[in-house]
């Protein structure tokens, strides 16, 4: 989808803070960071939503899982702690329709989220 912003970041259109990119998904920084650590984690594919996955990207989303586990590692909050989360619709706060994970670290997270 040429007009969505996380699809011109995946395809190098648009400049962004990259920590991991591989063939399937693509991790960089958030513009507006809500901890210490704070890093988007997306699939290359355009999904719009948690709600649009399908079988056909199980084995994306448990890659996502296990990059975001490296990804704390290398930003050294592993052993302290962190979270993975993905917002889902106008309630959650999702503002970008193309599915992102939050990976949040560096920080004491309260719970639970507002
Ligand atoms: P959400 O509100 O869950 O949809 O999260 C979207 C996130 O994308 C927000 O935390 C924004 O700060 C972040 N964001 C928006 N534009 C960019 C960008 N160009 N580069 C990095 N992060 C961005």
């Amino acid at each position: 989808m040429a007009e969505c912003l996380f699809c011109r970041i995946a395809s190098g259109e648009l400049e962004a803070a990259i920590v991991h990119q591989d063939d399937r998904v693509v991790a960089f920084r958030d513009t507006n960071p809500q901890a210490p650590v704070h890093i988007l984690i997306i699939p290359r594919k355009h999904i719009s939503s948690l709600n649009e996955t399908s079988e056909e990207e199980e084995a994306t989303f448990g890659h996502i899982v296990r990059i975001a586990a490296e990804i704390a590692s290398e930003e050294g909050v592993a052993d302290s702690g962190y979270r993975l989360v993905a917002n889902c619709g106008a309630a959650a706060g999702q503002s970008v329709d193309h599915v992102h994970f939050h990976l949040l670290g560096g920080r004491s997270l309260g719970w639970p989220p507002g």
